[in-house]
């Protein structure tokens, strides 16, 4: 059988995903193995894009997705194509990203840091993206932030292998700058199948850049961290990133505070003081 799209299908594939590039909306993961099949998980939940509401207005958003609009994917539609990978795996995700030259944060790189932890976490950490000692040891959160964030697992009775620990760009932006906006657009698909693929019960995100791209909002971290929101079915909540309680140790309180709520939403008990 002729597989191939007569011509002004493609054509007009062809301007959709030029439309899409244009708009940044990141790459599109189409697993040609699974086409004529539906998903198994729901639909993306669309979120806001510019200010951040809590989760009944998330959810109110649900019915927005656009219905198919092209011939070639029959039973998923374009958006769940590009949201979700069916049958995706962290290896296969790490596989796709292979030795990333997509955005300019590979010229400086070391190691890629893709992420690690129990695959099947039921809280992932996701900060903004690798520093110096993290680019050398192709791990995430190994430094000074990194030993406070154990600190902080650690208090909320978990070990760092129970939790999953992951960054919205996978390679150090030189000077530990913030990654910029384009650099965030085409890394974040890989942290989406990441989340995806884990499918934990809550999310929390380090900073402001960590929760600005998954709740697609500019509004500054402090106007909304310790509220649960929705993304993509599961519960997100953000707080001050680790570096930042470094520099701001009187915030520690606050984000004790959120993670607690975090505590109570998945039954963990904090870690028995030893005295
Ligand atoms: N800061 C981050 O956001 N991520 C890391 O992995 C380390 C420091």
């Amino acid at each position: 059988m002729d597989s191939r799209l007569p011509d002004t299908s493609r054509e007009k594939l062809e301007a959709w995903l030029r439309y899409y590039n244009d708009l940044n909306l990141g790459e599109f993961f189409i697993d040609r193995r699974t086409m004529g099949k539906r998903s198994v998980k729901p639909a993306a939940v669309p979120l806001q894009t510019t200010a951040v509401a809590p989760l009944a207005a998330a959810a109110a958003a649900t019915s927005a997705a656009p219905a198919s609009i092209l011939p070639v994917v029959q039973a998923v539609s374009l958006f769940e194509a590009l949201d979700r990978v069916e049958g995706d795996t962290l290896e296969l995700v790490r596989e796709n990203l292979g030795e990333c030259t997509r955005c300019r944060l590979h010229k400086q790189r070391n190691k890629i840091v893709f992420g690690v932890g129990n695959p099947r976490a039921e809280l992932v950490f996701v900060g903004e993206g690798p520093g110096h000692d993290e680019d050398v040891q192709g791990l995430p959160f190994v430094g000074r932030a990194g030993k406070l964030l154990t600190q902080m697992i650690e208090a909320m009775g978990l070990q760092r292998e129970d939790v999953y620990i992951c960054n919205v760009v996978k390679c150090r932006p030189p000077e530990n700058r913030k990654p910029e906006d384009d650099e965030v657009a085409t890394c974040s698909p890989y942290l989406y199948r990441q989340l995806d693929v884990i499918a934990p019960k809550a999310i929390v995100c380090l900073g402001g850049v960590a929760a600005q791209t998954l709740l697609k909002t500019k509004d500054p971290i402090s106007r909304f961290r310790g509220n649960w929101f929705d993304f993509r079915n599961t519960k997100l909540l953000a707080t001050y990133h680790p570096a930042y309680l470094l520099r701001n140790p009187n915030a520690k309180g606050e984000v004790w505070k959120d993670l607690q709520k975090v505590m109570a939403f998945l039954g963990l008990q904090p870690k028995k003081s030893s005295r």
